[in-house]
């Protein structure tokens, strides 16, 4: 018998896999661009909603970001699909509010782009805007338990982004 593969990292495929699945569980690019936009518009009236689509972009673009966004999407899914393991089957299908690691695992998110991701994370988990509202919706049927703390996250981490860009083009000479 022949020896398996050896295994080795494809960046490109994990990239790839990362924005279907997004996609695959109802959420686009654009609506977190709209979440960042929501985010920054009063400090930069300046910024545009296409500006915030090239942000999250560059946020997708991540090797943490691919890394949480497959890793909550699955353990979601799982617990829809309830195949895990009891006690931690009915906290994640219930969203157990006492449960944090759906937060702690976005946080490794936000944590690419520093501290004012951090501010702005904590602020959309409590306004809870435009598509988080949607994903916190409880059917009985579908669970976004993590998905709804990462696509804060990347938000968020957009957001961040923009404060630093901007502040880099102001200091340039070439405020937008
Ligand atoms: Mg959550």
């Amino acid at each position: 018998m022949s020896n398996p593969e050896p295994y080795r990292l494809n960046s490109r495929a994990v990239a790839e896999a990362t924005r279907q699945w997004l996609s695959k569980r109802g959420v686009s690019i654009q609506e977190i661009a709209e979440l960042a936009y929501l985010l920054q518009k009063d400090y930069y009236p300046e910024l545009t909603e296409e500006a915030c689509i090239e942000h999250v972009e560059a946020v997708l673009s991540k090797r943490e970001v691919h890394n949480a966004v497959l890793t909550g999407i699955q353990l979601d899914m799982l617990a829809e699909q309830r195949l895990l393991l009891p006690p931690l089957q009915d906290m994640l299908f219930h969203d157990e509010p006492l449960y944090g690691c759906d937060e702690v695992l976005a946080l490794s998110i936000v944590n690419v782009y520093g501290s004012i991701g951090l501010t702005n994370f904590g602020y959309i988990d409590k306004l809870k805007p435009g598509v988080i509202k949607r994903l916190n919706e409880k059917n009985g049927r579908d669970v976004h338990t993590f998905l709804d703390d990462l696509v804060g996250a990347i938000a968020a981490a957009a957001a961040s982004r923009i404060a630093h860009r901007m502040q880099a083009d102001h200091e340039n000479g070439h405020p937008e």
